[in-house]
């Protein structure tokens, strides 16, 4: 019973399942090891929230009404609204604030019986690669505390990593699940757009924005995944008409015969090179299970930067205005009038990356820019989904870096925007095109930090990246690695 936080998913809901031990155990060992809120990763605990809730799971699972996941402790990211926890975003300006309603997402993992271990620091409003535009402070990497965690759901990945919780919601923009898995050493995974309500996720960029879970194993996300996803028509209009699906069905398939795309665009010269012979040695392992490598082009590459960054701006911009310091939030003290009470808390409460974001999106949605930039943009974009579509027909996946280089050391980019907007180049373009992206750890690299590898797949092929990972993780134990002190 020692060494309870280092259970997985999968074996604490069999554990909780057969009565071996209770919910209210497993809650306090895990409330014990939050304490001092290691690497900043928490923003809101309430241990006597948590503690009734897990009671109640221990009565259900007395009474023969467990859920599949009853008693499993979860944690989640601060974009999730939750009546029980306060949502800040990662902003001053939703200080203290609380959601009169749960999220989708937390509902529904809820309803499966896991028990709710508090809220994770992000980058303010999930803009960011590295967690470092929180308003309440940067996380730190479990691996490394002079190191980042990876952004924006840098609070998830270094809570699971650190083993604070089994398990974490996450959200990916443009890549906010799969960075910060991939620089922690756990495994996330980002569904089909549409695939995971939005509803009650505050928004970032609407056409991009999905969530999706982060844990250690493939295993376990499948586990997470089947209880997160599904249609909520009523509630998010972009929501998928798409049943519920278990993803652990597929898992055990073999890889004899899976092609494997490997897209050139990916290991060009940007890439570390200890980040290029560790994924080399995991493709290798995927070939020697039976996998069969395959050459494709995916030739937008590099343009799903500016891509990007001019759409997600644009949707942040006009998502945004809603703090206005009326409605709910922060509200400067003193001002003259209504435009003075806007531009005051406006200023005071958003941080610098919002700001900025929230003028590229202005720029670019402008009477006389709109053409030249946003409809360009959009147009590219198209591109880059059917780029994927022909590399599709010659694959089932694709691999390769989830990002260029390993984490880098807190500081070092934080005061460069662009530098932070490069090492999201191999994200975005499975972002842009809605695609089902995930990340695993395949290794260290030269600074003895993790290496994660990505996997992309075709529209609603969750369970075929989850099933390539899952049995990658079967040959391999980069995933059971722990982090100095945590195991
Ligand atoms: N790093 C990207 C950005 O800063 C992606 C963030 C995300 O996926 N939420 O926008």
């Amino acid at each position: 019973m020692g060494d309870l936080h280092n259970k997985s998913v999968a074996q604490l809901a069999a554990m909780l399942k057969n009565k071996e031990v209770s919910a209210v155990e497993v809650a306090t060992r895990f409330l014990a090891r939050m304490g001092g809120n290691p690497h900043n990763a928490f923003l809101d605990i309430h241990s006597e929230v948590t503690l009734a809730q897990a009671q109640a799971s221990d009565d259900k699972i007395a009474a023969g009404i467990a859920g599949p996941l009853e008693g499993v402790p979860i944690a989640h990211k601060d974009i999730f609204v939750t009546q029980d926890f306060a949502t800040t975003a990662g902003s001053k300006i939703l200080k203290d604030y609380r959601s009169p309603f749960d999220a989708t997402v937390v509902s529904r993992l809820r309803e499966a019986g896991m028990v709710t271990l508090g809220k994770l620091n992000c980058d303010e409003f999930a803009m960011g690669s590295a967690n470092e535009n929180s308003a309440y402070g940067a996380v730190t990497n479990p691996w490394d505390t002079t190191r980042i965690p990876g952004g924006s759901s840098g609070g998830s990945a270094a809570a699971v990593a650190a083993r604070l919780t089994p398990a974490a919601t996450g959200t990916d923009t443009g890549g906010s699940i799969r960075q910060p898995a991939a620089f922690c050493g756990i495994t996330g995974i980002k569904p089909t757009y549409g695939r995971a309500s939005r509803y009650g996720m505050v928004a970032f960029a609407s056409s991009l924005d999905q969530a999706g879970p982060m844990a250690r194993s493939a295993e376990d996300c499948a586990l997470l995944l089947s209880a997160m996803c599904g249609p909520d028509l009523d509630r998010d209009s972009t929501s998928l008409n798409v049943a519920k699906e278990d993803f652990s069905i597929g898992l055990m398939q073999p890889l004899q015969g899976v092609r494997v795309g490997i897209p050139n665009e990916f290991f060009g010269e940007g890439l570390a090179s200890d980040v290029r012979s560790t994924i080399d040695t995991a493709l290798k392992q995927l070939q020697d299970q039976g996998a069969k490598l395959v050459p494709i082009a995916l030739p937008r590459t590099e343009l799903s930067i500016p891509v990007y960054y001019i759409i997600a701006p644009a949707e942040a911009s006009s998502n945004l205005s809603r703090f206005d310091g009326v409605k709910f939030g922060h509200r400067a003290k003193e001002f003259s009038d209504l435009a003075d009470m806007y531009e005051k808390t406006r200023s005071e409460a958003f941080g610098d990356e919002v700001k900025r974001r929230i003028m590229i999106g202005a720029y670019v949605l402008s009477h006389g820019y709109y053409d030249a930039y946003y409809l360009q943009a959009q147009k590219i974009r198209r591109m880059i989904a059917d780029d994927f579509q022909q590399a599709f027909s010659q694959c089932d996946v694709i691999a390769g870096p989830v990002a260029p280089t390993t984490a880098w050391k807190l500081g070092d980019k934080s005061d460069d925007p662009l530098a932070n907007y490069l090492a999201d180049i191999f994200t975005l373009p499975a972002s842009l095109a809605g695609l089902p992206g995930m990340s695993l750890p395949v290794g260290f690299g030269e600074s003895g930090m993790p290496v994660g590898m990505q996997l992309i797949g075709n529209y609603l092929q969750e369970a075929r990246l989850l099933n390539v990972a899952h049995q990658y993780q079967l040959h391999t134990d980069h995933h059971t690695q722990a982090p100095g002190g945590a195991a």
